[in-house]
This record gives C-alpha cells, structure tokens and sequence, in this order.
C-alpha cells in the first residue's frame, strides 16, 4: 500500500533529493521535507505523517531532542534514523527512544526503501489492529445494547404472564418503552369508545395531574390516526417544522395496540428537550411492547369477562334448592357443588375443592351412573336410593371442554305418591277384571238366549267392544304394576331373532286384512341371545308391531328387523304411516299419551303400549327411542346387551303362553 507520507528531516539537499528521487517516488510515497528540527516536529505535529527519516544531525533541534518531544507528547510515528556518525551508544539510545531503524549514511536506496517497507508494514498491521479492535468495541457495544433490550423484552413478556396488577403492568411497559428508545417520555393511551377519546392509563416522565386528565378526540388528533390507520407514526424534528403543529415536542413515536385487528390504544414515547430522532429499530422495539401491551389488556378483559361469569354461576348455583355439581377429569374432581349437593352428602365447602368424587360420595347407583356415563353424548338419568329411604333422580349432562354437571332432584315424594297410586291401580284393577269377565261373557250369551232385532245385536257388539276395551286397558295397567314393581320371574336367555320371527308370523293375518307388507329381516340363521324375562319381550316386539299396522294406513309397509351390533342387539320396526309430529315426538312413551291427530284418535288404544316396552326394556338394561318424519313414517329402535357367551340355551319362544303373567 503505497501513498504514505514520509517525511524527511535532513539539512543535506543531495540526500534529500536522493530519497525522494530514488527511493519514495519511484515507490509512489508521497514526501514531505524539513531542513531543520523545528519545522519537522512541526510537520509531525500538525500533518501526522506515516513514517519520518530522521537525520540526528540536523539545525534548530536535534534529531535526539526530536524525538524526545515527540515522545513526551505521546506521538506515535514510527522514525528511521539517518546519521554519518554511527556509533552503538548512539544506536542504542535511539532504540531505547522506539525508532524502528537506524541507517549509516552514505546508504543504498535498496536498503533505505527495505527499511521503510520494514517500518511501515508494522505500521500498517498496527492499524489494521488498531481498527480492528475499534469495530470490535462498536460491535460488542452494539451486542450488549441488544442483549439490554431482549432483557427487557423478556422481563416485560415474562410480567405480561405473571402480574395480574394490570395498572402496574402498564406503566412497567412504558417505562420499558422509554428505556429502548432513549425518550424522555411515554404514555399508553386507551381508546373510550363511547366518547370516541383516548385517555391516558400510565404516562412516565408526564405530569400527573396532566396524565389524569388528559384526552384527545380520536378524529383530530395525530394519536387518533393511529388508531384509525392501524399504523405506526414516527415524526422527526423536521416533520414539525413543516406541519407548524402546537406539538412542544421535538420528534415522538406512536404504535397501535392491535387485538384481533382492533385496535384498542396507542403505545407513544417522545423526546421534548434531546432532538434525536427515532429509528426504525426504535420502532420495531416500541411494536413489541405494543404487542405485549395489547395482550395484557385482552388478558385483563377476559380474566374479569370470566371472573364475573364465574361469580355470576357461583351465585346462581347457590340459591339453586337442587343439588349440583360439575366434574372434571379422568378421576371426576369437583369444580363445581352447590349448597343443596353439599347438604345432602354432609360434605364442607373446603374439603370439596378439586376433590375426586368417588374419594367424598359413596353412593353406590350415584358412582354407578357417573361410571357408566361417557364424557360426551347424551344426558343419562337415573334413580339414585339413598340409605335413609329418600330417593333422588340424577341427570349426568357432559358439558363440552369442561367435563359432566350432574343435577338431582328429590323425588321421594312423587315416588310414594306412584307407589300409592301403583298400589290403587293393582287392587282396582284385580277387583273391576272379574265382573268386566261376567259382564263379556253374559253380554256374548244374550244373542244365542233369543232373537234380537238389529239394532239390538249393535248394541250388544257395542258393550262387548267396550268390555273388551275397559279388560285391555286394565290388562296394561296391571302389567305395568308388575313390571314395575319388578316381580316378573323366569329371567332366561332368549334368542331374539327367533322371537321376532314367531310375532311376525303372527300379525301377518292382522296386517293382510289392511293389504299391508310385513316383512321380517333377520340377521343370520345364528340365535341371538339377550337376557329377559320370554314373555314380557314378546310383549315389547308385539307392542311395537301392533301399533305399525294399526297406524299404518291400507297398502303400508312394515319391516321388523334385528341386527347384532358389538355388545348388544339392535332391533327396529319401521313403517311407511303417517309419523309422529315433531312436537310429540318427546312424549311418546309417557304413560297414557296419544297423539291427538285426527286420523290417529279413531283408532282404539290404551296410550299405555310404548310406556309397557320402555319399562320393560329399560329394566333390562336396554335403551328405547323413536324416530320419525310426519308423513315418512316411523322408526322404533331397542337395544339390549347381547347375553354372555355361557348363556345360550334358549328357551322355547313360542310354547309360553302369552298374557298369563303373575301380576
Ligand atoms: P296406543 O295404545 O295409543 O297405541 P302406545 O303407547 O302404544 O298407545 O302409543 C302411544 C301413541 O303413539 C299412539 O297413540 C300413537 O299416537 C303413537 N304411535 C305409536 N306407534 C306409532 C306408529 N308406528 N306410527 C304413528 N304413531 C304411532
């Protein structure tokens, strides 16, 4: 690298033009000359040349009192000494004063041009060092101002998770805000959407009293675009001067706190006295705590959004005179049990708390019923007896993401009433069977006793239909008394299938007279077994079948079908009949509810039949359901748990006789 100053101090001409002609100018170094010592220290003060060629013989100062200044003052130049009089006290002192070299006059100019190059390589990697290092300091300066602002970033980012004191946390967030940017001051300003402000919530480096009270219209303010925009503002000193603003601020920066495209607020810090201007590294710093900002106030929103609602059902669940609770987890711990479940358990507030269940209630049919009830699906209900004779009904209701609500209800009440009235039912019934039989009997022999005109034989096939009517009626109610009451005996294991065949066969001829097509699908030539009691089963297969055809119209089309599914049986029986309104749909298997559509009102029934099949079903552990289009027809479905392998000897379906049940 050539073009360094060298200069040379030397009073002889001859050597003077020597070196330059010889030496620097062929080497493209740039020369620079003093004849005495005065005017070359000069030079080396005020031009600082590269390298100076020294003659320590020279007018004014000596080379010797040269360099002695030079050193004095700190000036590090690196010097090569020319002299005629050489001698080793000279050269060392030379040495010990830095100089890089020391040439005996007459000289080559190979070896003087050796020398420099010598010198100023040195020179040169010192330089290159020295910048190195300078960079280095920048970089690392650099480095540790970014490390700070991470710091504070995560610290921020960190608190944003951790301080539920939101007012805290918004002014820790501003005062970040002025320490990234190097500002003066900062505020975080909220948008009030009624009045269509922004309001100041933490200020640093602001008056109080003027934070307090400090608002700005949305619509006409700098603040404000940025809440319209959705965009970042900085201005600079020049800004102002342009747009003459009564701003007293010499440069500021406002981000948007941005939540789901809603912008709710801006994030501001400002330099009033310092005119420095802020950067875009600025920016992308103050956008992050805007961001976290944004989070912390969408944090607080819901946080108090739950909280009151937690508050709200807390309050609700209290005055609620039902039992209540909700469960959570694979080991069903408490969230959630009101006064009246507490009560009834004899359990206190605290020991509830994120208690597994099973661990405070051991009531059998309660952990029964929370056991066999999946998470999700439908609401399971059940009987829940208690030791000291009350009897509760439960509702297990899955509530998505959050786990099961169970609500009691206190029946023990309604449940002796039923009973009273079962008990009514029963003996009423038993006492009105007997003279309805003498009645039926006596009304069949007044034909054959003598001639009767017509309109007698009508009215005698008027009392014997409605005898025949009231004995069906009592014969349903006296067979639900007796499957409620549970005294069916003879529980076997039925082959299902095989049943529904037989029944089938039966009301073909019932079906025929309304030029009906009843089919019966079955699913293999395979026996499938459920556990029953033989003729209450038929009683729920004919039931199902027996209302097909009669609210099928002429011509209609009915299919009994069993299908084996994974654990249990399903059976259907579907018509192509008018169906069942929607808003009947729910009461179907009420005891005595009857559609009251027109068409469906002239036929006989009792209103008891599906009541019989769900009592029944369900009492073996099946599940009953309808389900219909009006004018499509409708679909009834049971399921019962297909009997374990070991019970498969099935009982002859069809050598029992029907309808003799001991009630
Ligand atoms: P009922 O003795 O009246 O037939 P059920 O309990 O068997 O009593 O049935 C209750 C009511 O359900 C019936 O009155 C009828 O309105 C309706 N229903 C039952 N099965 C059918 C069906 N397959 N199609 C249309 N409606 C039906």
């Amino acid at each position: 690298m050539a073009n360094e100053q060298i200069l040379i101090v030397d009073n002889s001409t001859r050597n003077i033009n020597f070196v330059i002609d010889s030496v620097l100018e062929p080497n493209s170094y740039q020369p620079l000359v003093a004849q005495d010592g005065k005017t070359g220290l000069n030079i080396a003060l005020n031009q600082h040349p590269d390298l100076i060629l020294l003659d320590m013989d020279v007018p004014e100062m000596t080379g010797m009192e040269m360099l002695d200044t030079l050193n004095t003052q700190n000036i590090k130049i690196p010097v090569i000494v020319m002299t005629s009089q050489g001698s080793e006290t000279l050269a060392v002192q030379v040495f010990r004063m830095g100089v890089k070299d020391y040439i005996l006059k007459p000289f080559e100019a190979s070896e003087m041009l050796n020398s420099i190059e010598r010198a100023l390589t040195e020179v040169r990697l010192r330089k290159e060092r020295d910048e190195l290092t300078e960079r280095l300091l920048e970089s690392n300066q650099e480095l540790e101002q970014r490390i700070k602002e991470l710091h504070t970033l995560f610290g921020i980012g960190k608190s944003v998770t951790s301080l539920l004191d939101q007012e805290k946390l918004l002014s820790r967030l501003v005062e970040a805000a002025i320490y990234l940017t190097n500002a003066e001051e900062g505020s975080l300003l909220l948008v009030d959407k009624k009045t269509d402000e922004l309001y100041m919530v933490a200020a640093r480096g602001i008056d109080d009293r003027v934070a307090r009270s400090f608002r700005l219209r949305v619509q006409d303010s700098l603040a404000g675009e940025v809440v319209t925009s959705g965009q970042p503002l900085i201005l600079t000193g020049e800004d102002f001067t342009k747009i003459k603003t009564a701003y007293l601020v010499r440069s500021l920066m406002y981000v948007p706190l941005t939540v789901k495209e809603r912008v709710s607020g801006v994030l501001s810090v400002n330099n009033r006295q310092q005119q420095r201007d802020f950067t875009n590294h600025d920016l992308r710093l103050l956008s992050a705590l805007a961001d976290y900002a944004a989070i912390t106030l969408e944090n607080a929103r819901l946080f108090n959004q739950a909280e009151s609602e937690r508050t709200k059902l807390a309050t609700v669940l209290g005055e609620i005179e039902e039992p209540v609770a909700v469960i959570t987890g694979q080991n069903n711990r408490f969230i959630v049990a009101n006064a009246a479940l507490r009560r009834i358990f004899g359990l206190d507030e605290d020991e509830v708390e994120e208690q597994p269940l099973a661990e405070l209630i051991y009531n059998r049919s309660l952990l029964e019923l929370i056991a066999a009830t999946p998470d999700t699906g439908a609401t399971h209900k059940s009987e829940i007896p208690f030791d000291d004779g009350r009897t509760f009904y439960a509702a297990l209701t899955p509530i998505p993401d959050v786990g099961r609500a169970i609500v009691m209800q206190d029946v023990t009440h309604f449940k002796k009433l039923d009973r009273i009235k079962s008990d009514f039912v029963s003996t009423v019934s038993h006492d009105l069977r007997a003279p309805l039989n003498s009645i039926k009997e006596y009304a069949k022999m007044i034909n054959p006793a003598g001639e009767l005109n017509e309109k007698q034989i009508i009215f005698v096939d008027r009392i014997i239909n409605g005898v025949e009517q009231i004995t069906a009626l009592i014969d349903n109610l006296l067979d639900l008394s007796a499957i409620e009451a549970d005294i069916d005996p003879d529980v076997t294991a039925i082959d299902i299938g095989q049943l529904t065949i037989e029944v089938t066969a039966d009301f073909q001829n019932q079906a025929g007279r309304k030029h009906q097509q009843l089919i019966c699908h079955t699913a293999s030539g395979q026996p499938v077994m459920v556990v029953g009691n033989v003729l209450r089963l038929k009683q729920v297969v004919s039931n199902l079948i027996d209302n097909a055809i009669k609210y099928t119209p002429e011509e209609g089309q009915i299919s009994a079908i069993v299908q084996t599914g994974d654990k249990q049986v399903v059976f259907k029986v579907e018509d192509n009949g008018p169906g069942i309104p929607p808003a009947d749909l729910p009461f179907i298997f009420d005891k005595f509810f009857r559609v009251k559509d027109k068409g469906q009102a002239e036929t006989r029934g009792t209103g008891l039949g599906l009541s019989i099949c769900k009592s029944v079903i369900e009492k073996y552990d099946g599940h009953i359901w309808a389900e219909s289009q009006p004018d499509q027809g409708s679909i009834f479905t049971f399921t019962l748990p297909l009997a374990p392998a070991d019970d498969t000897k099935p009982v002859n379906v069809s050598s029992t006789e029907s309808k003799v049940l001991p009630v």
